[in-house]
């Protein structure tokens, strides 16, 4: 198909893979890529596939989400895959990567492929013609300009603010209670409420405000401090609670943690302060706190939000994270297959359709190349099973109430619940595994990937 040509726009985890695919293809790719041109504040060379902050892509065991992942896209051929795997440098049951070296053979195995023609410039329209967006959280200010154009500004967001998320069976009940504000005694209610008295609310703030944070970078910067943020929206609707409880003791009494409405049912009071935490997804196994968006160090999260009374076992299937992010309601405007639900030929794959995580990234690139590759051929798209975690994150991104939508990682979580109940944790992800990997094969047995 050397007489079509399509274009890739942006050569990080996700428009590498999905370039590489095409090209595999027989596919003639323009891939358009900024840096180093163009910085984007984060990026520091101009090699693709350059791992923003840590090398590590997380774990690579096989009964753990990550570790699923990353065993599901080498069925499928992902190229950054074996790069990876070829670059790997020791890191226990993680797979980390020679970051330099992963980075710079993707660069060359793109720069020598003879179906891919490397632009070097920023990309500041669309093409009308068949196209992946793959700019990233970082996307370019014109580029963004353009999206905006062609999805409306609502379905745009700018800012990740996200609030930790727990699994429900580390919550402690003797402790939790179920209940919705103002609603009946009697009824179930909606929420997970965990109760403070006075003290341990003193405790916990002291605790928070003293907590480690996350170094923020000067464009992260502008957000917190509101100096040339350039949109009201990210400031005080979306406050990191630290910073919240930085600006006195009650403040989170006030805003977060108040307790209006809510009685503990053991004591029949109202207590002092109250976190409230959410139901996140359709199995109902995990949950998020609400409104705590945090920019703390992962190991703080994990040991200050353990204070509070009823989470001191928490265990943390995402943790909190405040920084730029650009990307789409995917919900409203993506099918699991990445295609754009508004123009067929339009594609967008990483974290601008709120995939979260080095592996996801790549794993939607490749989706993306694949079913681009397929489109053009006129023949139906590829729409991985759920029980997969590639099929459940394109599930999930695409299905999540758009109201609340954030990006999501890969966890099991996601994942339809088993057919048996498990009661220890490590041979239930050992079964999700199991699952995923036996449907994944014979998904691939239909030959329905080349
Ligand atoms: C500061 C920060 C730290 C992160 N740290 C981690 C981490 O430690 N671990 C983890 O798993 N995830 C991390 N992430 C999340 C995510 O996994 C990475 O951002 C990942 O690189 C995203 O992959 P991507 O392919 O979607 O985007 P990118 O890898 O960012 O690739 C997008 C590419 O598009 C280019 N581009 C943008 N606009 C244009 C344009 N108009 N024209 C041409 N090119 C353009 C960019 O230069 C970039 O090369 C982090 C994100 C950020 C913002």
């Amino acid at each position: 198909m050397k007489n079509i040509s399509v274009t890739v726009i942006g050569a990080g985890l996700a428009g590498s893979e999905a370039a590489w695919q095409l090209a595999q293809r027989d596919i003639h790719v323009e891939l358009y890529e900024m840096r180093p041109l163009r910085e984007t504040g984060a990026h520091i060379s101009g090699n693709f596939a350059e791992l923003i902050c840590s090398n590590s892509l997380g774990s690579n065991l096989y009964d753990r989400s990550s570790g699923l992942l990353k065993n599901e896209i080498r069925l499928l051929k992902s190229k950054l895959m074996e790069v990876a795997d070829k670059t790997a440098i020791p890191a226990g049951g993680a797979l980390a990567v020679d970051r330099e070296l992963f980075s710079a053979k993707v660069t060359y195995e793109l720069e020598n492929h003879p179906n891919i023609k490397i632009i070097r410039e920023e990309c500041i329209e669309i093409p009308d013609g068949p196209v992946i967006i793959a700019s990233g959280p970082l996307t370019s200010a014109k580029l963004t300009a353009k999206i905006i154009e062609l999805t409306n500004t609502e379905n745009l967001y700018f800012f990740d603010a996200i609030a930790p998320i727990v699994q429900i069976e580390s919550i402690n009940f003797e402790i939790a209670f179920r209940a919705s504000r103002y609603s009946d005694e009697d009824a179930e209610g909606d929420y997970i409420n965990c109760p403070m008295d006075k003290d341990q609310y003193i405790t916990f703030i002291s605790e928070l405000t003293k907590a480690k944070r996350i170094q923020l970078k000067s464009f992260e910067k502008q957000i917190e401090t509101g100096v040339n943020a350039g949109d009201p929206l990210f400031f005080e609707g979306c406050l990191p609670v630290e910073i919240l409880a930085s600006r006195g003791e009650m403040a989170m009494a006030f805003g977060p943690l108040r307790p209006v409405g809510l009685k503990d049912p053991r004591s029949g009071k109202r207590p002092f302060a109250i976190l409230q935490l959410r139901q996140d997804n359709l199995a109902g196994d995990l949950y998020n706190l609400v409104g705590f968006q945090t920019n703390l160090t992962f190991p703080e999260q994990r040991r200050v939000f353990r204070i509070i009374p009823g989470l001191e076992n928490a265990e943390f299937a995402r943790y909190g994270q405040m920084h730029r992010n650009t990307f789409i309601a995917s919900p409203k405007l993506l099918k699991p297959s990445m295609q754009s639900n508004g123009r067929q030929n339009l594609f967008f794959a990483g974290q601008i359709t709120g995939v979260e995580g080095y592996v996801g990234n790549i794993a939607t690139g490749l989706l993306a190349g694949i079913n681009l590759a397929k489109y053009l051929r006129h023949e139906p798209l590829l729409v991985l099973p759920q029980e997969t975690m590639v099929g459940a994150l394109c599930h999930y991104i695409t299905h999540a109430n758009q109201k609340d939508f954030q990006p999501m990682k890969a966890n099991f979580g996601i994942l339809p619940p088993l057919e048996m109940q498990i009661k220890t944790k490590r041979e239930r992800y050992k079964a999700y595994a199991d699952r995923s990997m036996q449907i994944m094969k014979s998904f691939l047995e239909k030959g329905l990937v080349e």
